[in-house]
């Protein structure tokens, strides 16, 4: 009794102040390949939307992190330009150095675009084994403050403090869209994630602002859990779960988990949302360093993630044409990738979703 993607279950972004594209008209969206793995499994969607014949056209661009005039780190004007213009990026896994050098590229990008919101559907694919076959699940992560607000600095030699930033702004921004979200995705039900009662000020305002949102939304369940218990919960029976909305850390860790519940990074879609429209859809693993340039890597987490962004653009009919295609070669199981049971390279698993769609 296996339940999986279906066309009505596709989650999709809030209308509001999402560019359309015409029919007629070629959207530009901003793509980032970005390092490792990245190149291959942006050509190979690249192919795919060639294949169905998607009105998108690319533009494509670097992010190497640069040092502004007064130190700080930024991304590089041209990219920002193409995404201040373009509204819309597809971006690829970006190497991060280890505790030294350049910061996290991906968090600059969101802290730029203020993407507030990190969005990850789980649901399980068809003829892929994994632990569940039933899982259809979003979590919803405060992407922008929280235990990243990068606020750190020592104290005395040998303590150093961390600071865990929560703010009202940012709390009632992302209730309000976990709570959108459910009612433009046919969710019935959202759960707040916290530790309200260890940290009772930063997790109880959080808490607080999700209570208030859901005062809002009556159609729309609203349940609160302990973060222990959700992860106890979900991996005794995911099926209980919805929409989950949490803070920064919470939804890093937990949106992990869920993704290995469906099969791993390497079948897991993305968006970050911003305001004013801006969005970035990105795969969620990293940039596999030890298969890059080997055409071997599984190029469906950033293509499901492009079909996301499709269906935030409106273009719906591609989305599940894609989609479709997509998942009938994993169920199909002749030509997969070596990390999804197969031996087919990139170029093959991605020649036989292009025969499909
Ligand atoms: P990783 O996700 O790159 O690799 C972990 C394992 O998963 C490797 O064995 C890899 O081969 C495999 N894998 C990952 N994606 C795959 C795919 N699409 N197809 C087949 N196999 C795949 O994690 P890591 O090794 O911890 O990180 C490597 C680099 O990536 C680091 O520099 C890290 O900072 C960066 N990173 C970037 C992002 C991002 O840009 N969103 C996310 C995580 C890590």
């Amino acid at each position: 009794d296996t339940k999986a993607f279906t066309a009505d279950q596709v989650p999709q972004a809030p209308r509001q102040q999402r560019p359309q594209a015409s029919d007629h008209g070629m959207q530009t969206v901003t793509l980032i390949p970005g390092d490792g793995i990245g190149p291959e499994i942006s050509t190979a969607v690249m192919r795919i939307f060639e294949a169905a014949q998607v009105p998108i056209q690319w533009d494509e661009r670097n992010v190497t992190a640069i040092q502004g005039p007064g130190g700080n780190w930024m991304i590089p004007p041209n990219t920002k330009e193409s995404m201040d213009r373009n509204k819309i990026g597809l971006k690829g896994p970006l190497k991060t150095p280890v505790a030294a050098g350049h910061p996290s590229m991906n968090l600059l990008l969101r802290k730029t675009f203020d993407l507030y919101a990190n969005v990850r559907p789980c649901m399980s694919i068809e003829g892929y084994k994994t632990p569940y076959t039933d899982v259809d699940l979003v979590t919803i992560r405060e992407n922008t403050e929280g235990e990243y607000s990068g606020i750190e600095h020592v104290i005395v030699d040998g303590v150093v403090q961390s600071i865990k930033l929560i703010t009202e702004d940012a709390s009632e921004r992302i209730a309000k869209y976990a709570f959108e979200y459910a009612v433009n995705n046919q969710r019935s039900s959202v759960t707040a994630v916290h530790k309200a009662n260890i940290m009772r000020m930063s997790d109880g305002l959080f808490l607080r602002k999700c209570r208030e949102a859901a005062e809002n939304y009556k159609d729309i369940k609203f349940t609160e859990m302990y973060l222990d218990t959700v992860c106890l919960n979900m991996v005794q029976d995911p099926t209980q779960f919805d929409v989950l909305v949490m803070p920064n850390l919470y939804g890093d860790i937990l949106s992990d988990l869920c993704a290995g519940l469906i099969g791993g990074l390497g079948v897991t879609p993305s968006g970050n949302i911003g305001t004013n429209g801006v969005a970035i859809f990105e795969s969620v693993h990293g940039t596999a360093p030890d298969i890059a340039g080997a055409d071997l890597a599984n190029p469906t987490a950033l293509l499901l993630s492009a079909v996301m962004m499709l269906r935030h653009m409106g273009l719906h009919a591609h989305a599940q044409r894609i989609q479709t295609a997509c998942f009938n070669t994993i169920q199909d199981k002749r030509v997969l990738t070596k990390d999804l049971g197969g031996n087919a390279k990139c170029s093959e698993f991605t020649a036989a979703i292009c025969e499909r769609v």
